[in-house]
């Protein structure tokens, strides 16, 4: 069994994937001219056209793409191929109005397949062992996307999904599940759960977690490979660019590498735009070399981190990016949901409550729990006892049909909200999701 699922590829001189790189580029970039709207008119405006891009420097001359623009042109805006050549689609994690909507045609979702793929054998799967999926299914792309990779390398496939932990564990055991995919903190409730249980993770088949879709420390690694008994692999992805498996971890568990044949990171000062060298801590940007029906390019993704072209000992060559080490704008990923204080406000602007809040970000164990804090306005706060009640559980149905998780509400009196510099301060995460670097 080879260490790499694509060696050709996984190992290839710098040259070889800057060629390439540089060949893909080209084909996209008039690719995504001759058939998105949006950039056809950003180039033009730019005066870049297609024929300018002749190297990965130039690059650089290309637009940006913010997740504004995919809102600007939901749902299918930024398709690039007619539909009848769309076999897929799914959404971004979260909420209720604008999600995201990305599309895949057959030929991409085996790019999508491959690059889960290479991460399993990274983490030292083959096509013997059995895949445990407890991402969630559906539109979210957790799910499919470790399917995909498992079905791809001939791995049998659990897909069980997420949610009702007695019954994963007991399938864990009695299937003989080797390998488990899900979330990191997901992961912990289901190691805590074991030995509520008795069970003796020691003595069972598992050996390997693939966890990512949501920030998570070296100590909480440390913490789920103890209580399940495994060793634990990061995977780095998001819906705009493929799901997961756009970055995966190798058995150095230094930094995870991006596959560099289908994207192209950069690292940009979130200010200026300007690239920024390797080492140096900026804003993760992503471009589809190869995706044809949803192929973005320079897409921003707000996620904070730093890569390395240094080689790597498992002998990937692929550039190496650390875990994300913080964000850019202010989302928050609570119980695996994307979270942005703005969703937050815009309930409380629609039932006439005051748009003074703070959200508590916290974890006890594994689980996350997140309450919103409001301050109520003169008339609400003249309110007797059991009508604030009312109002709060109120408040909190509105919140679990708008945001897809329930947060503790509690009304607190006016002016109560600590403010730093005359700002109310919005978000308090008491939990370390991100290391310090
Ligand atoms: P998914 O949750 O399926 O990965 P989303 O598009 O809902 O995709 O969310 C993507 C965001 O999730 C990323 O921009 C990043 O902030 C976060 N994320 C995904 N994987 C990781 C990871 N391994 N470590 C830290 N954050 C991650
Ligand atoms: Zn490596």
């Amino acid at each position: 069994m080879s260490k790499y699922f694509s060696p050709e590829v996984e190992t290839a001189s710098r040259e070889e994937l800057d060629k390439l790189q540089t060949e893909r580029l080209i084909e996209q970039v008039k690719h995504v001219y001759d058939n998105v709207p949006l950039y056809r008119e950003r180039m033009d405006k730019l005066k870049v056209k297609p024929e300018d891009i002749k190297s990965l420097d130039d690059l650089k001359k290309l637009p940006f793409t913010s997740k504004q623009d995919l809102r600007d042109t939901y749902p299918y805006g930024m398709f690039a191929v007619p539909m009848s050549e769309v076999t897929r689609i799914q959404a971004s994690s979260g909420t209720t109005g604008k999600q995201i909507v990305v599309g895949y045609t057959d030929d991409d979702l085996d790019v999508w397949d491959t690059c889960c793929a290479r991460q399993l054998v990274a983490a030292g799967a083959t096509k013997e062992d059995k895949v445990h999926v407890s991402y969630g299914y559906g539109l979210f792309t957790g799910g499919l996307g470790l399917h995909g990779g498992s079905h791809k390398l001939g791995c049998t496939t659990i897909p069980v999904s997420s949610g009702n932990t007695a019954r994963q564990l007991t399938i864990m055991k009695d299937f003989g599940s080797d390998v488990l995919g899900c979330t990191p903190s997901y992961a912990m409730y289901l190691g805590e759960s074991a030995a509520k249980a008795g069970i003796d993770t020691s003595k069972l088949p598992l050996r390997i977690g693939i966890f990512g879709a949501e920030p998570w420390t070296e100590e909480m690694r440390r913490n789920i490979e103890k209580s399940l008994n495994i060793k634990a692999y990061d995977i780095y992805g998001l819906t705009e660019i493929c799901g997961p498996g756009v970055a995966y971890e190798c058995a150095e568990q230094k930094g995870m590498h991006v596959n560099e044949d289908h994207f192209i990171i950069e690292i940009i000062d979130p200010e200026t735009g300007e690239p920024k060298p390797d080492g140096e801590k900026g804003e993760i940007v992503f471009s589809c070399l190869t995706k044809k029906a949803f192929p973005l390019l320079r897409f921003r993704t707000k996620d904070i981190g730093i890569i390395t072209h240094e080689k790597c000992a498992c002998g990937r060559t692929f550039v190496r990016m650390s875990k994300p080490l913080g964000r850019v704008d202010d989302m928050l990923i609570v119980r695996g949901v994307n979270l942005f204080p703005s969703q937050i406000e815009a309930v409380l602007l629609g039932m006439n409550h005051s748009p003074n809040y703070q959200i508590i970000v916290d974890r006890s164990g594994s689980l996350d729990s997140i309450e919103v804090d409001i301050e109520m306005n003169e008339e609400h706060f003249s309110d007797k006892t059991s009508d604030i009640t009312k109002m709060e559980r109120e408040l909190e149905n509105e919140f679990k049909s708008a945001l897809g998780i329930t947060p503790k509400v509690k009304l607190v009196s006016p002016d109560t909200i600590p403010r730093s510099e005359g700002k109310a301060v919005r978000v308090v995460d008491k939990r370390k999701v991100y290391e310090d670097k």
